[in-house]
């Protein structure tokens, strides 16, 4: 799958290609990560990527002849690209959404906005889908870019390495992921609970799918609308009831 990044601040989102897991995906030629410098496409001797809003008021907007090049470019090399433009006003970006991505291995194209954003004609005329990252408003769209990829690339069958996981992890199946221990099994008079050292496969999987459930309805309750409880978790859900009213009343 390959991910392109058109900003005005290559270095920064090319060091995010060359560490960690992305690398290791890179290397395993199981997606590529490029950056193109959108300042390279500016049209004047200047290399003048901006300009005044019309109608007045503050800040620079991104100047659609050189967006409209760097486009186009990335383009020539994967027309079967999606470009998604980082934007505050875009589509809430989630879990389910990176799933969805991931799945249909569709070369994406990312366009990160600077100053006060772009020229809105870019958005109607060459922008597949706007993204936002969250209700806040960045600097820039580099930050957004990355929390996709990143998020995308992990779901990819073999990006992530044999002794690491994403399908317990939070938000798969609209709930939180169980509480995780390591050594040592004290820490601070704190104990790892025992059924995690009992070698009970049966007895671990239930103890984390109580432990998934629990933290989700204390910390997320909201997933339950958008998966409401199977039979399984309805009676771990009795059961805590059951537990609760207990302690309530002794
Ligand atoms: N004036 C714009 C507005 O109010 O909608 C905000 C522009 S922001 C300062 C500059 C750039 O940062 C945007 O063009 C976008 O690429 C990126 N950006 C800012 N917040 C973002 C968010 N929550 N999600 C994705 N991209 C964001």
């Amino acid at each position: 799958m390959n991910f392109t990044v058109l900003t005005l601040f290559p270095e920064f989102v090319s060091a995010f290609f060359d560490h960690g897991m992305i690398l290791r995906g890179i290397e395993k030629g199981l997606i590529t990560g490029a950056c193109i410098n959108i300042r390279d496409f500016a049209q004047d001797r200047h290399k003048t990527v901006d300009d005044k809003p019309y109608g007045g008021g503050s800040g620079m907007i991104m100047k659609p002849e050189t967006l409209q090049a760097a486009i186009v470019h990335a383009k020539k090399n994967q027309p079967e690209s999606k470009v998604l433009l980082m934007s505050p006003q875009g589509t809430p970006f989630n879990q389910e959404k990176a799933g969805d991505m991931a799945s249909k291995k569709q070369g994406l194209i990312f366009v990160c906005g600077r100053y006060e954003g772009i020229d809105e004609r870019i958005c109607t005329s060459l922008i597949d889908e706007e993204i936002s990252i969250g209700d806040y408003v960045l600097t820039g769209g580099e930050l957004a870019a990355m929390t996709l990829i990143d998020s995308i690339a992990r779901l990819i069958p073999g990006v992530l390495g044999s002794c690491e996981s994403s399908k317990s992890d939070s938000f798969s199946g609209h709930r939180l992921e169980y509480a995780q221990y390591t050594r040592p099994e004290v820490f601070e008079d704190m104990e790892v609970p025992q059924i995690l050292l009992s070698g009970n496969h049966e007895k671990i999987r239930y103890w984390r799918k109580k432990s998934a459930l629990q933290r989700t309805f204390l910390k997320r309750p909201d997933l339950f609308d958008k998966t409401s409880p199977g039979d399984e978790e309805k009676q771990i859900l009795k059961q805590w009831c059951r537990e609760l009213e207990k302690i309530v009343r002794e």
